[in-house]
C-alpha cells in the first residue's frame, strides 16, 4: 500500500480554524488527488460528523443556485454557516461558476460563515466522483452546520447525491411538464425534499396538484419521513423560508429514528469499497505489469488469446507477485 504521506499541520490547523483560503486549498489538493490528498483526508477524518450534508439536484435552469442563494440567507439568520459546493458534471464553466459569482454579489458573498465553491468533478463512470465525498469532509471538518451540495440532475448523478447527503432536495418547475415524471423515475425514493420552484409562473397550481396526487398514491409509511411538496418563487423570496425551516427538521428526524446512522454507514461502505477498488488498480499498475501487458497484446491481436484471457493472466500474475 502507498505510504501515508507527511501531513501538512499548519494546512490542517488552519482548516479546523475555518480558514476560507486554507479551506479553498485544501479543496484544490483534493481535486488533484495523489498522496497529499489522502494524507489530508485521514487527518481531518476524526473531525468530521456534525455537518448536516444537503443535495439539491433539479434540471439545468429550475432555480437551483436562486434558491441556494435564499436557503443561504435563511441558514444565516438562524446563525447556521453554510458552506456550498456546486458540482458541474459537464463543464468547468457553467452554472458552479455562476453560482460562485451570483452569491458573491450578494450580501452573503462577504460573510466568513458562507463559503462557496464549485468542482467540475465527474467520476470515471459518469457519476459524481469521489472528490465531491472528500471536499465535503473538508467542509465538515472546517465547522460548516450545513452543507449545500448543488448537482445538475442528468441521470445517474441525481441518484449518485443521494449516496452523499443526509438530505435530498429535487427541484422541479411547472412549465417543464415533467413535474410528476420526476416522481415516478426512481426520484420518489430518494427525495426528502420535493420543490415545485417558479410558483409565480403559470400552470403551477395543476402541476401542484399533479405532483401531490402521485405522492399520494404512495402508502404512508410509518415513521418515516413523508417528502412534502413545497412550493416557492426563489426570485421573490416566497416559500423559501418555510423550506429552510424544514431541513434541520428533517435531520432532527434522521437521528430520532436511526436513520442518520444508517445513511451514514451506507456512505461510508460505498466510500471504502472506492477507495479499496482504486488502490488494487493503483497497486495493479506499475512498470511491471504495464510492460508486460504491452509485450502479451500480439497474440490478442492475431485472435490467439481473448482480452479476457490476457486480462486474468495479468491478474493471476500480480496475485503470484510474478511481476
Ligand atoms: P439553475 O440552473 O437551476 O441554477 O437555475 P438558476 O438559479 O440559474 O435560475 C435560472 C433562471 O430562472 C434565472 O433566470 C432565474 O432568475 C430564474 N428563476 C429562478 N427561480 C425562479 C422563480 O422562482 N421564478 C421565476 N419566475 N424565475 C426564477
Amino acid at each position: 500500500l502507498p505510504a501515508l504521506a507527511v501531513i501538512d499541520e499548519t494546512l490542517l490547523s488552519a482548516i479546523l480554524d475555518g480558514d476560507r483560503k486554507s479551506i479553498a486549498r485544501a479543496i484544490s489538493v483534493i481535486e488533484k488527488g495523489g498522496p497529499e490528498a489522502v494524507g489530508l483526508l485521514q487527518a481531518i477524518y476524526g473531525h468530521t460528523g456534525t455537518a448536516h450534508r444537503v443535495g439539491i439536484t433539479g434540471p439545468p435552469g429550475s432555480g437551483k443556485s436562486t434558491l441556494i442563494n435564499q436557503l443561504v440567507a435563511h441558514f444565516r439568520e438562524n446563525g447556521k454557516s453554510v458552506a456550498v459546493m456546486a458540482i458541474d458534471p459537464t463543464s468547468p464553466y457553467s452554472q458552479g461558476a455562476l453560482l460562485g459569482d451570483r452569491i458573491r454579489m450578494t450580501r452573503a458573498g462577504e460573510d466568513a460563515g458562507v463559503f462557496i465553491r464549485s468542482m467540475a468533478s465527474r467520476g470515471a463512470h459518469g457519476g459524481l466522483s469521489d472528490a465531491t465525498h472528500d471536499a465535503a469532509d473538508i467542509l465538515d471538518a472546517a465547522g460548516f452546520d450545513v452543507i449545500l451540495i448543488e448537482t445538475t440532475g442528468v441521470g445517474q448523478v441525481e441518484l449518485d447525491i443521494a449516496s452523499m447527503v443526509d438530505s435530498v432536495m429535487i427541484l422541479v418547475v411547472p412549465e417543464s411538464g415533467d413535474s410528476v415524471q420526476a416522481m415516478k423515475a426512481g426520484l420518489m425514493e430518494i427525495a426528502d425534499f420535493f420543490v415545485l420552484n417558479k410558483c409565480d409562473r403559470p400552470g403551477s397550481d395543476s402541476a401542484f396538484a399533479a405532483m401531490q396526487s402521485v405522492l399520494d398514491l404512495r402508502p404512508p409509511p410509518r415513521d418515516e419521513w413523508r417528502p412534502g411538496i413545497f412550493r416557492t418563487s426563489a426570485t421573490e423570496g416566497q416559500g423559501t423560508a418555510e423550506l429552510a425551516a424544514k431541513v434541520p427538521e428533517h435531520r432532527s428526524h434522521l437521528v430520532a429514528t436511526g436513520r442518520l446512522q444508517q445513511r451514514r454507514e451506507q456512505r461510508l461502505r460505498s466510500h471504502v469499497t472506492k477507495i479499496v477498488e482504486k488502490l488494487i488498480v493503483s497497486e495493479l499498475w506499475d512498470e511491471a505489469s504495464t510492460a508486460h501487458l504491452d509485450l502479451s497484446l500480439r497474440p490478442v491481436l492475431d485472435g490467439e488469446l481473448s482480452p479476457y484471457d490476457l486480462a486474468r493472466l495479468i491478474v493471476s500474475k500480480h496475485r503470484r507477485r510474478e511481476f
